[in-house]
């Protein structure tokens, strides 16, 4: 039946398996394509290619960057983007910085908190790539200060906990720009962290979202109810919008969601990548 896993995170963000093994899954797991899509960098993709070419898995080179959304969490895909392109990694290296400057002042926090918790003890546990909040949640959970990395963000690390500190991120235009202009499919992900409250409000939302160049919609997801699929599939429809799939698969970082797992998994399906290649094919300007 062809199936595909659009969403997915390796070593070089928050997920804990690195980009071969997560290839190495899904050829065990019988996948037809899955989208490398780490949060904020594109360092994972080279390492997947190859490990594609070497298990006959095709990989789709693709990006999750995280916008600026006051009030909820807006990240956006990017599909089949040229990561050789200069101006996409000058773009990740900005949101890169972002992070190695706020990762320390987590840190800070919480020992003023009273947690003797150090950068080392996170790095150690973040597998080499990109660090975020998860791998301090880890590292809280590790050295015994929490008993979960749920707890971790509920206690110190969500928005507006005490050990919380703002992230530099792009305006969702300049992250559908930064996409397009290297050649990618922009695509939004999980609608219902941008926490719109109403489906009038997001179909609103969407419409801004599409003017300013976004394709389509993540309809399918792990953590999706029925009833969200469903509009989301309406919403799509109606707003002329792709529809796309994926589970944000992050290894033992999230260990609830397996690779190529969510719901409707039947309907995730090959289809769905030769519409973001035919969309790439007549939107975007190769050069
Ligand atoms: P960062 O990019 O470092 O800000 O970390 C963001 C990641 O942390 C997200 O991709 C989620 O996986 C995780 N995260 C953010 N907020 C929460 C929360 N309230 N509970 C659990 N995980 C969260
Ligand atoms: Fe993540
Ligand atoms: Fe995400
Ligand atoms: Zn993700």
């Amino acid at each position: 039946m062809s199936l595909i896993d659009l969403h997915t995170h390796s070593t070089a963000s928050d997920g804990s398996f690195p980009p071969k093994e997560v290839v190495r899954l899904a050829k065990e797991g019988g996948l037809k394509a899955i989208a490398l899509t780490d949060h904020d960098t594109i360092d994972g993709i080279p390492e997947a290619m190859a490990a594609g070419a070497r298990w006959g898995v095709e990989i789709i080179p693709g990006v999750e960057i995280s916008a600026h959304f006051p009030g909820g969490t807006m990240h956006v895909l990017g599909y089949f983007i040229d990561y050789t392109n200069g101006l996409l990694d000058e773009r990740l290296a900005v949101l890169k910085q972002a992070r190695a400057d706020r990762n320390p002042q987590i840190v800070a926090k919480l020992n003023a908190l009273g947690i003797p918790l150090t950068m080392e003890q996170v790095v150690r546990v973040s597998g080499g790539g990109q660090v975020g909040r998860p791998h301090i949640a880890r590292a809280l959970l590790e050295a015994g200060y929490v008993s979960t990395t749920q707890e971790a963000f509920d206690k110190y690390l969500r928005n507006g906990a005490p050990a919380y500190v703002e992230k530099f991120r792009f305006p969702p235009r300049d992250a559908l720009a930064m996409i397009r202009e290297a050649q990618g499919v922009p695509v939004l992900s999980h609608p219902f962290t941008l926490e719109l409250g109403s489906a009038y409000a997001l179909k609103n939302t969407l419409l801004e979202l599409k003017d300013l160049g976004l394709a389509g919609i993540e309809v399918f997801y792990s953590d999706h109810s029925r009833e969200q699929e469903a509009l989301y599939l309406k919403l799509a429809t109606e707003l002329g919008l792709l529809v796309t799939g994926g589970s944000d698969f992050h290894g033992q970082n999230k260990p609830e969601v397996a690779l190529g797992t969510m719901p409707s998994q039947r309907k995730v399906t090959y289809k769905l990548v030769e519409a973001l290649r035919e969309w790439q094919q007549e939107n975007i300007n190769h050069r």
